[in-house]
């Protein structure tokens, strides 16, 4: 009898377990469906988007600190983007009602989907994501479905890594003169350095962006659990500063040759968007680029591409970047791009060599 009734009463709890459970995820996916999906829109090339299948790995994907880059993909999607500016949704203030959340678990982070099932042997490669929120597929790989907003037919995301720096405030002042946001992805180490800086870029409504705190390659790709805690650390001091936790990210040097599954997957797992970039100013290639030099390569590789991250420089030094930059926003103003900054609802572009590996 007493062995009858504790077995009862586990099968209770378990029951109950289930339940909450079961209710946990009703109210996450409920939270979802709240936010609109407007991927329906997607035509042929967004299906191809961010580099398909077979494409080869873009050449400039190590340009980042290296050489020019080319462009990844093409993509036309005509979404549009609500939020230019200040809201940056870097971090999920849509705090469930449900709760108990484990000890751990930091309760100004955004609500969490659990993470997938790594795709099981024979997946087919898929390098982007779908404008509906797909994510990538691959063996192995286990990224979540995500929301992603709809943007104008022709938008331009300004990315500008490494600062702050002795360049930001002439970066801020530029930007603000031409009405427009760029999504600053910064390194830890700088940030200690121009705390004041990076408050301005934020409160100037542009967003921020984790390009780890130390873009040391050999502490941050040693393992994926090295790069993750490399990325908390940077987070917490952003954190402190203007109290938003950044899922956007950026990784030294671009995913290119530094990322595989197994990074994918962990960043993935605590909630992070990696994004690479498919226009860049080549302003890495060398010391110092010539502003003329910038500027071309943006204009040869911005033609036929509706939706443009374009990666540039806020490194100590970089001023033909500053000198370059009002000439290239308004040379895609021009040519009819509005400018975005990025958040976790900007579909990432990605390049596809690391879900090969
Ligand atoms: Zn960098």
């Amino acid at each position: 009898m007493k062995k009858d009734s504790s077995k009862w009463r586990r099968l209770g709890l378990i029951v109950l377990i289930i339940g909450t459970l079961t209710l946990m995820g009703c109210s996450s996916l409920s939270l979802e469906s709240f936010k609109t999906v407007k991927g329906s829109n997607m035509d042929q090339e967004d299906r191809q988007g961010a580099g398909g299948q077979g494409e080869s790995p873009p050449e400039g994907s190590q340009g980042e600190d290296v050489t020019a880059e080319k462009p990844a993909h093409e993509e036309d999607n005509p979404i549009q983007e609500g939020n230019e500016g200040s809201d940056t949704n870097e971090e999920g203030n849509s705090n469930p009602v449900f709760t108990e959340i484990p000890p751990s678990q930091n309760t100004q982070e955004s609500p969490v989907t659990a993470s997938p099932e790594p795709a099981p042997p024979g997946t087919p490669v898929r390098t982007f994501y779908e404008l509906s929120g797909t994510p990538p597929t691959a063996p192995g790989l286990a990224m979540k479905h995500r929301v992603f907003k709809e943007e104008p037919p022709k938008i331009v995301y300004l990315t500008i890594d490494d600062g702050p720096s002795e360049n930001t405030v002439h970066i801020l002042d530029i930007l603000k003169q031409e009405e427009v946001n760029a999504t600053f992805f910064v390194i830890g180490t700088q940030v200690e350095r121009y705390p004041e800086l990076l408050k301005k870029a934020y409160e100037q409504g542009n967003a921020i962006g984790n390009h780890t705190y130390s873009h040391n390659y050999s502490e941050i790709y040693q393992s994926p659990e090295a790069f993750v805690a490399n990325l908390k650390k940077n987070e917490e001091l952003i954190y402190k500063l203007i109290g938003v936790r950044p899922k956007v990210i950026r990784t030294p040097g671009g995913t290119h040759g530094n990322f595989h599954i197994s990074y994918y997957n962990a960043v993935d797992a605590q909630d992070y968007l990696v994004y690479d970039w498919n226009v860049s100013t080549g302003d890495a290639s060398a010391p110092l680029v010539p502003a003329e030099t910038l500027i071309k390569n943006v204009k040869e590789q911005a033609p036929g591409r509706d939706r443009i991250i374009l990666l540039m420089h806020d490194a100590p030094g970089k001023w033909t970047t500053v000198d370059a930059l009002p000439k290239i926003i308004r040379f895609l103003k021009e040519q009819g791009y509005e400018f975005g900054v990025l958040s976790p609802e900007v579909a990432p572009i990605l390049f596809p060599g690391g879900f090969y590996s």
